[in-house]
This record gives C-alpha cells, sequence and structure tokens, in this order.
C-alpha cells in the first residue's frame, strides 16, 4: 500500500505529490503482550491502511493464554476449546497474521527473518520468509531454562508451550488407566509426578493434578487412590516454596501444599536428572516416573546478541523506559523477553500483569510517535502475586490500598482476583461485552461439561 501525501511548494505556488511507503510495524510473539498489542494498534491505526501495516508473526497458528499452562497439563482445561485463533483475531481487528518462527534478524536492511514452517511430517508448508519494518516490536516470552543440568532435555517435560502441556497431561493420564486396569494391586506411589522448581508454576501444578487426580477417580477409575497411587512432591533450591514471593505467602502456600499430601524438599539442588528420579547436590535420588522442570526461565536462545542487540545472560533483550532496545531506537522489545531495569536496579519481572501493561503502554507510544510526540516512560505497577492452589483455595498479596503496602488475601476474594487476571487480558483482546458474555456461556455450560480432560 502506498501513501500519497501532497506538499505545497511555496515558491511555484504547485502541489508535489510525493509517494512515500506506509509504515510497517512488525510484531514477533502473540502472547500475552504481543497479542493485546496488535489488536490495540489494529483497532487504533490498521483500519487506515495507508498510514500503518500491522503484521503479528507467532511460530504457532493459535493463542492461548500462558498462565493456563498448568490447567492443560492438570486436565482441568480444554486447550483447544481456549485458544484463540490469530488469522481471525487479526481479521476482527485490522491487522494481518502470518505464520512462523522468527530466527534472523538484519538491522541494516531493517529485515526479519521466519524459518520455513513444516508439518508434523516435516513437509515444507511454507518456505523461509523475511519481513520489512520500519518499527519491530519482538515478544517472544520465554523458554524454561534447564542451566546445563544433564538429563533434563531426556527425561523431563517443560511447561513452555500448550504441546507440552497437552503431553504432560496425555502421560498423566495414561499412567493413571494404566494403573486402572492392570491386574496387579496397585501399589503405593505407583505414579509419582516429580516437579523440579517451586515457583508459581510448580506449586500451582502440583495443587491442581491433586484436584482433577480425585476427580479421575470419581469418574470411574476407582482402583486409583489419589492419596496412595498417585504421589506429588516438589524440589526447590532455595530454603522455601515460591521464592520470590513474600514469605508469609510462601508459609500459607507451604501449609496447603501439606494438606494436599504434596512432598516438599526445600534446599535440595537438582544436578542431574535419570529416567527414574532426580540426583541431588547431596547425592540423594529422589526417585519419580514423571518429571516436570520449571526451575526457571531464559528468553529464546536465537535472541542472544542478534545482530548486535544488547542481551543479557538469560537472553533477554535490554530495553531502556521506553522498551527500545539499547542499540537501536526502531527495535522495541517487551514481555519476558526483555529486560527492563526498575529505579532500584532490579529488572521488570516476566510476569502477565508486566507484558500487559507494556503492551497498553506501547499501543499509546506507537500512536504518539506518528503524531511526532516522544515516546512514554514504562514505569512497572506490581498490583501484587496469586498462586491458585487446587479448585478451591489461593493464596496472595495485594499492592496497594489504603496502607499502601501489600494486603494479604486468601480463599475464594483471593480465586476471584487471580480469574479477574485472565479476564483483563480477554477484554484487552476482545472488549467488555464479547468478554462478559462468553464468561456467561462458560458458566451455564458447565453442567454438560466434564471437570477433567479424560483423554
Ligand atoms: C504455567 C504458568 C503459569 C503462570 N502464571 C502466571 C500468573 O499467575 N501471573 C502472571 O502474571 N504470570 C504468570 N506466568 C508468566 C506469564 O505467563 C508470562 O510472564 C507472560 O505470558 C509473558 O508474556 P509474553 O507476551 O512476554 O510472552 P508469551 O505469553 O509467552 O508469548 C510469547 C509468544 O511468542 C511466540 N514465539 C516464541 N518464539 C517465537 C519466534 N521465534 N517467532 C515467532 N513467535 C515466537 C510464542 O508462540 C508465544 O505466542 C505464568 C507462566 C506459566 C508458564
Amino acid at each position: 500500500m502506498l501513501r500519497v501525501s501532497f506538499a505545497l511548494n511555496a515558491s511555484r505556488e504547485q502541489v508535489v505529490a510525493t509517494e512515500q511507503q506506509a509504515h510497517e510495524i512488525v510484531i514477533v510473539g502473540g502472547g500475552a503482550g504481543g497479542l493485546e498489542l496488535a489488536t490495540r494498534l489494529g483497532n487504533k491505526l490498521g483500519k487506515k491502511k495507508n498510514r500503518a501495516h500491522i503484521t503479528l508473526i507467532d511460530a504457532s497458528p493459535s493463542h492461548l493464554w500462558k498462565p493456563l499452562l498448568y490447567e492443560v497439563a492438570a486436565g482441568s482445561l480444554d486447550s483447544y476449546a481456549e485458544r484463540l485463533e490469530y488469522l481471525a483475531q487479526a481479521h476482527w481487528h485490522h491487522f494481518r497474521f502470518r505464520l512462523g518462527r522468527m530466527d534472523g534478524l538484519d538491522r541494516e536492511k531493517q529485515e526479519i527473518s521466519v524459518a520455513p514452517t513444516l508439518d508434523e511430517d516435516g513437509v515444507e508448508i511454507i518456505p523461509r520468509r523475511s519481513f520489512r519494518y520500519d518499527t519491530l516490536i519482538i515478544a517472544v516470552g520465554s523458554v524454561g531454562n534447564d542451566f546445563g543440568v544433564p538429563g533434563v532435555k531426556e527425561h523431563c517435560i517443560m511447561l513452555d508451550t500448550p504441546e507440552q502441556a497437552r503431553e504432560f497431561h496425555r502421560r498423566h493420564i495414561n499412567a493413571c488407566l494404566r494403573a486402572h486396569t492392570q491386574t496387579a494391586a496397585v501399589t503405593s506411589a505407583q505414579h509419582t509426578v516429580g516437579i523440579v522448581g517451586a515457583g508459581a508454576t510448580g506449586v500451582e501444578l502440583a495443587a491442581e493434578l491433586h484436584d482433577t487426580t480425585r476427580e479421575l477417580s470419581a469418574y470411574g477409575l476407582e482402583k486409583i487412590d489419589p492419596d496412595k497411587t498417585l504421589k506429588l512432591l516438589i524440589v526447590e533450591a532455595s530454603d522455601r516454596i515460591l521464592p520470590g514471593l513474600p514469605p508469609r505467602l510462601s508459609a500459607a502456600a507451604a501449609e496447603r501444599l501439606g494438606e494436599l499430601g504434596v512432598e516438599v524438599y526445600t534446599n535440595e539442588r537438582v544436578v542431574e536428572v535419570r529416567a527414574n528420579g532426580m540426583l541431588t547436590a547431596d547425592g540423594k535420588l529422589i526417585p519419580a516416573s514423571m518429571m516436570v522442570w520449571s526451575a526457571g526461565i531464559k528468553a529464546p536462545d536465537f535472541l542472544k546478541e542478534i545482530d548486535g542487540l544488547e542481551t543479557n545472560r538469560n537472553n533477554q533483550l535490554i530495553v531502556r523506559a521506553t522498551l527500545q532496545t539499547t542499540r537501536d531506537d526502531n527495535i522495541f522489545a517487551l514481555g519476558d523477553c526483555a529486560a527492563c531495569p526498575m529505579p532500584d536496579g532490579k529488572n521488570v519481572p516476566p510476569r502477565a500483569q508486566a507484558a500487559h501493561q507494556q503492551a497498553s503502554l506501547m499501543a499509546k507510544a506507537i500512536c504518539r510517535r506518528f503524531r511526532g510526540k516522544p515516546l512514554l516512560d514504562y514505569e512497572y505497577r506490581d498490583y501484587g502475586s496469586l498462586v491458585a492452589l487446587g479448585r478451591f483455595s489461593t493464596v496472595g498479596n495485594l499492592m496497594g490500598g489504603l496502607s499502601g503496602g501489600s494486603i494479604m488475601i486468601e480463599g475464594a476474594l483471593a480465586r476471584v482476583v487471580y480469574w479477574s487476571l485472565h479476564k483483563m487480558h480477554e477484554v484487552a483482546l476482545h472488549g467488555w461485552v464479547k468478554t462478559a458474555m462468553t464468561t456467561y456461556a462458560h458458566f451455564i455450560s458447565t453442567p454438560t461439561r466434564a471437570r477433567i480432560k479424560l483423554h
């Protein structure tokens, strides 16, 4: 699309037509941050196609909000029912979507390269492509960091993508079905799930697995005794679970996990993962039949010093408060793949709420840039942290309030606040009316939906 602008040449009193290309905005990664940004920019700028082209590129054809992955793994959420097709969202919100995995950058040509897309048999569907940009926003999120520990790749599942979460669920269900139908007696702890890392992902997964395995037994797999057949254990290197959150929140979560029968090993650093368990630094083998690695994250490896951009040891692109990368004003980064410093010297934490805030700010900032105004500075606002501990229990802290500090919340209120974070994401994508309608539809269909995914 070409933009034709007219400039008045005062001396000759003549209108001169100049042709200028529409501004190309390319967003890579349609996750918690990138998809919200593409939707907002599409709504604001996309209709006037002669002003800007907004292109979203993602390695996957559909979007699932990442904090839901532990529910997919435990079987309490059907990822196929919850996903959002990028092409449809692009059509509704005036941007275009292109499928593919970014693997290179040429800053001089202002181009990114996208690897060929292959089908399950390795046959090429889409060839290698490149996309030109005037403004590039990288929002490719993070992946699990195995810190080079041997055996993680071979024996652990990570929860980075819906495919991995579904793979975990499939193996878990198969282990339960095997136990239910075997002729020999089911032994205690026959199916042991070991989770390495007691951050929010590990803790939430353990509690949710406890609940869904109970449901499975109630649905007719009665040979499975959820308190005996399934053993859940978490191994954590630091001295408490949820080490990134306030100690009293860790204590409340630890108490709840204790009630659920989850075994927690703290001060135990896993140095090797074997087919039959996790070896700790002091030589102890903690046996497990299935293992999940949720001990830390890093930005994807392809970002490491990509075409001379500044990155840290976790491959995150270092950005300024405007979210511009330190060495290129036309390249921005947001969400988990960005290292954005805060006034206290720490980086903005890798959270959905940060990605959401950054996407809102970027949408405003890019529109300002179009009007020739300066960019805006991002300031992280921590509204608190919430950890779901199964269906009926949530603990967390809310920041702010009258005290200006943090207030600890638990139970139903915490559950509602936890749930509202996802709803805010949906509102950013669909607006209030559609979100209210789909939420209502979800509730009224509850009696005809299984509480857990059984296959
Ligand atoms: C199980 C779990 C529970 C969590 N719970 C919470 C919570 O309760 N609260 C909270 O605040 N945060 C939570 N988080 C963290 C939160 O999910 C992330 O901080 C947030 O999703 C980051 O958003 P993002 O936009 O940076 O990346 P993501 O949402 O991860 O999206 C990245 C996107 O980039 C795409 N992509 C990746 N590489 C490429 C490439 N090379 N080319 C093209 N596309 C690519 C991916 O397909 C994906 O769509 C949780 C995370 C997990 C795993």
